[in-house]
């Protein structure tokens, strides 16, 4: 059995009553909510469940178009201290953890800022710890953008730019600071990649439109990473991976 559930090595906080309630109502409908928001009767309760790893929201299967359900995650049976059922999938979220010293809870915002007469730098932060540090540095400009499902890390040039991995075609994929807060789907697979379209995944589809998606799973992103067109399994760009010439995006955000 895994001891580390989530992507950190920090351990996972004590659930409240009220999210252990949730939680146990779930796992005795055999893991997926069949009206999550009926046993709760709000979002906020959700999402810090959610943001702790111990749920996570999906599409409802057999439901009508963006129907959600909610499913108990390896880390949520972990939080209730109930054995996960066989054959129920050990998901893995893929998660930032508070970069505040000491503070287990799941990163949420980025705070990016510019020190006067050096380059940029970012951090990961909860909700509470963004909020402290936007007035730690609030003499260099301070921005924030919500982090987004999926985000594993940053690219290291201090502007906030995020990391995933497409679970589409396995590459990194970015999302730019600049849009890290709008509607839609803005994952990219270089700053040249005016459409986010996913070419390996429309090669394999026959024609079918798909864009880059970020993996939010381990296992989604591993199953994406064991089947790249390219065949090089270890995470890298899409900029990395073709002969040069042949790249439409040119070289990968660095
Ligand atoms: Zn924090
Ligand atoms: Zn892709
Ligand atoms: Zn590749």
């Amino acid at each position: 059995m895994e001891d580390t559930m989530t992507s950190t090595d920090k351990p996972t906080p004590t659930p409240t009553p009220t999210q252990h309630r949730f939680m146990a109502a779930i796992a005795d409908n055999g893991g997926v909510s069949a009206n999550a928001m009926h046993l709760v009767g709000g979002r906020r309760l959700i999402r810090g469940c959610e943001s702790n790893g111990w749920v996570a929201e999906e599409p409802k299967e057999g439901g009508h178009p963006g129907q959600i359900q909610h499913r108990l995650l390896a880390a949520g049976y972990q939080a209730l201290g109930r054995e996960m059922p066989a054959g129920h999938l050990g998901v893995r979220l893929i998660t930032i953890t508070c970069q505040d010293f000491m503070c287990y809870a799941r990163a949420t915002t980025v705070v990016a800022w510019k020190p006067l007469g050096s380059a940029g730098l970012n951090k990961a932060f909860c909700q509470t710890h963004a909020d402290n540090w936007r007035e730690v540095v609030a003499n260099h400009l301070p921005k924030t953008a919500p982090i987004a499902e999926g985000t594993q890390t940053f690219v290291a040039d201090g502007e906030g730019t995020q990391v995933g991995t497409c679970r589409h075609c396995g590459h990194y994929i970015y999302l730019y600071f600049s849009v890290a807060g709008r509607e839609g789907n803005w994952w990219r697979e270089s700053q040249w990649d005016e459409t986010g379209r996913c070419g390996d995944a429309e090669q394999r589809t026959g024609g079918w439109m798909v864009w880059h998606e970020p993996a939010t799973t381990v296992e989604d992103r591993d199953a994406a990473l064991a089947a790249t067109v390219c065949g090089r399994s270890e995470q890298h760009a899409m900029g990395d991976c073709r002969p040069a010439g042949q790249a439409a995006a040119g070289p990968a955000a660095t």
